[in-house]
């Protein structure tokens, strides 16, 4: 079962941004509305993310750490209809069989908190005012061919912060603080989408960009698109979210080009922070592990809506 979960984790827990990106997705899952990250070392050594969400029971405890055991989805026909981030409850389970694992939780209904070791069979007592602490420490210790492909410390951490950085822009109503080996990288206060993308994306994409929100049918597209003045050296800044989810999408990347192929020339990328949402049913979330590619039922219709939104919005003179 072991051999499983490692085999598993091959395609979760990739580096630790993989790491990172399920334990925040965790936390949104249980209701949280403050996130603190902690990393060391690149998130090698060690990542601590603090939540104020719900909380695990003690008797869910073992289960957070089995395979499968998710308290998220109770048939297949829920499937359809995920709105949580996680459903396959094999994240925890992978990540402890390639790390140390230790889960700290207070249930609301709990007087006190309960802490879990991957190592351990039983929970002990333990004290936290509220909330879930987990910590990931010493990813890969037991599979030191996986190790090797990780990259230095200051890679390791930049694909921490990226992901920091998505989570952030799809939900600006949760504060998140991000350290680095003992120093603050991020400070983000739960604010509006607005004040949120000029924290994540900087002051000077803004006189470049455009709000749009568009809509047909059960598509919606809203968010920032920034016309071609705007340009930084050695950064893409194209984030694409579908329902909630940050994707990269062949589909939905293309279609954006197409829209700024006109009016852009040169080296330049089109930047955009933009967020389509469908019915749950029309996209399936489920293609791989990762999460970050989808698959349209309506392709056609999709690449259609999302190109011609974007044009319209480019090409409306600035007011
Ligand atoms: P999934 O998210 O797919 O259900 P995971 O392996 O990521 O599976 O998590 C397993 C279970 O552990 C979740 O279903 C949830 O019940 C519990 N859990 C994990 N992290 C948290 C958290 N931060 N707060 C509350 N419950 C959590
Ligand atoms: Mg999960």
């Amino acid at each position: 079962d072991l051999l499983i979960s490692q085999i598993a984790a091959g395609e979760v827990v990739e580096r630790p941004a993989s790491v990172l990106k399920e334990l925040l997705e965790n936390s949104l899952d249980a209701g949280a509305t403050r996130i603190d990250v902690q990393l060391e070392e690149g998130g090698v050594r060690l990542i601590r993310v603090v939540d104020d969400g719900g909380g695990i029971a003690p008797d869910d405890l073992p289960l957070a750490l089995a395979r499968h055991a998710t308290s998220k989805i109770a048939s297949l026909a829920d499937l359809e209809q995920v709105g949580s981030y996680g459903f396959r409850g094999e994240a925890l389970a992978s990540i402890a069989s390639v790390a140390r694992v230790s889960i700290t939780s207070r249930h609301a209904s709990q007087s006190h908190a309960h802490r879990l070791r991957s190592d351990a069979d039983k929970a002990e007592p333990a004290a936290l005012a509220g909330g879930t602490v987990i910590e990931v420490a010493d990813l890969y210790f037991n599979t030191p061919a996986r190790r090797k492909f990780l990259k230095t410390e200051a890679t390791e951490f930049a694909h921490c912060d990226e992901v920091m950085r998505r989570m952030a822009l799809a939900r600006p109503d949760v504060a998140f603080t991000l350290a680095h080996n003992g120093s603050a990288k991020r400070r983000l206060a739960s604010a509006d989408f607005s004040r949120r993308a000029r924290d994540i994306i900087g002051e000077d994409f803004f006189p470049h960009a455009r709000p749009l929100d568009a809509t047909a049918g059960p598509l919606r597209l809203s968010g920032l698109a920034a016309l071609p003045a705007y340009s930084r050296s050695g950064r893409d800044e194209q984030y694409f979210f579908v329902n909630g989810r940050f994707v990269r999408d062949k589909l939905l990347t293309h279609a954006a080009r197409q829209a700024w192929a006109d009016i852009l020339h040169g080296a330049r990328h089109p930047a955009y922070v933009l967020f389509l949402e469908l019915d749950p049913a029309g996209v399936d979330v489920n293609v791989h592990p990762a999460k970050t590619e989808v698959r349209f039922r309506d392709a056609r219709g999709i690449h259609q809506f999302v190109f011609h939104a974007l044009q319209r919005t480019l090409a409306t003179p600035l007011s």
